[in-house]
């Protein structure tokens, strides 16, 4: 399979045993931008404000304070109410009102807005206290790898866990990635691996559902899909985001996690679909379960069979499902 390299990164592409590219993996490679405050760009336009000279706002320690009691007081507050200049200061716990006034006005524009009755955050302001919060800048967490009630299925090796750097990776001792999605460090600093993995599962359920709506799970641009079934093993289903380069590569079954006549066809049998692990999922993992066609716009049929009932789903090449079949044994 020929996937583009990117300047932020690179597809990690396993090898099946015949050296052909094949697609036992879900890899997401997160890429986080921030939004201007009050402009819509697309990406060929030039944003309003140099990305450089936002966050050169926020060099000082005293502007993250000053966003922190902003975010305390957003909390706090019963309503939008704005917060006073005096009030904002004595939160931050300034005394030099010069000083203070100062530091606030760097802030103003990107990050803080002034309204009638005071200060608050803009969506930038907000997105950036959340970062701090989440720990995403700040909180550097890994933990010890864990072997899960799993095996790769590609060598049978027990599934292993791992986290760090923010992203939750779950492989074999043959280096087989089986999952891989980014799990924010609150998410992840009291929780075990086990837990950590089970944040990640859902974050990947939502970042497809997202994916499938056409918007960027990163940065909410718009996205395009594809299903890919030429020189792979197993159909992949692919998405990049042209504006941040967050992107998506997994088995095409991975479309159907977020499907409701799977999952209903699952929990009509007393099973929860998101009980399972991802790559445990037969019509993710087993090759025979697809089926290459060419039928009005699908391109590709998965089966999913759950007691003596099958439903074959028919998936476009933009990896939406256009027909679904029920077969009983
Ligand atoms: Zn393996
Ligand atoms: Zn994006």
């Amino acid at each position: 399979m020929d996937l583009p390299r990117s300047a932020i990164g690179v597809v990690q592409v396993n090898h099946c045993d015949d050296g052909s590219a094949g697609p036992r993996q879900w890899f997401y490679d997160p890429f986080l931008t921030t939004p201007m405050v009050g402009t819509e760009h697309s990406p060929d336009e030039e944003p309003d404000t140099d990305p450089a000279d936002a966050f050169g706002a926020l060099s000082d320690p005293l502007r993250i304070d000053i966003l922190r009691a902003l975010g305390d007081h957003h909390r706090e507050a019963a309503d939008e109410r704005a917060i006073g200049f005096a009030d904002l200061r004595r939160r931050v716990g300034v005394d030099d009102s010069g000083r203070f006034r100062y530091h606030l006005e760097r802030l103003r524009g990107n990050f803080v807005e002034k309204a009638s009755d005071g200060y608050r955050l803009t969506f930038a302001g907000a997105k950036i206290v959340v970062a701090i919060l989440m720990g995403t800048y700040t909180h550097a967490i890994s933990k010890e790898a864990v072997e899960l009630d799993s095996d790769c299925f590609v060598c049978d090796d027990p599934a292993v866990a791992t986290y760090e750097n923010g992203l939750c990776t779950v492989s074999c001792a043959n280096d087989h990635l089986l999952f891989r999605w980014q799990v924010p460090p609150t998410a992840a600093a009291t929780a075990t691996l086990p837990e950590i993995v089970d944040v990640a599962g859902l974050l990947a359920r939502q970042g497809m559902e997202r994916t499938l709506d056409g918007y960027c799970p990163e940065c909410y641009h718009a996205i395009e899909s594809a299903v890919i079934t030429e020189s792979v093993e197993t159909p992949v289903f692919r998405a990049q985001c042209e504006t941040c380069g967050a992107r998506l590569v997994c088995p095409a079954g991975y479309a159907l996690l977020v499907d409701s006549r799977v999952v209903a066809l699952y929990q009509r049998h007393g099973h929860d679909l998101h009980e399972y692990y991802l790559w445990d999922l037969p019509f993710i993992q087993e090759r025979e379960r697809y089926t290459l066609i060419e039928e009005r716009s699908a391109c590709l049929e998965i089966d999913v069979s759950v007691a003596s009932e099958t439903l074959s789903v028919a998936l476009d090449e933009t990896g939406h499902v256009v027909d679904y079949s029920l077969h009983e044994k």
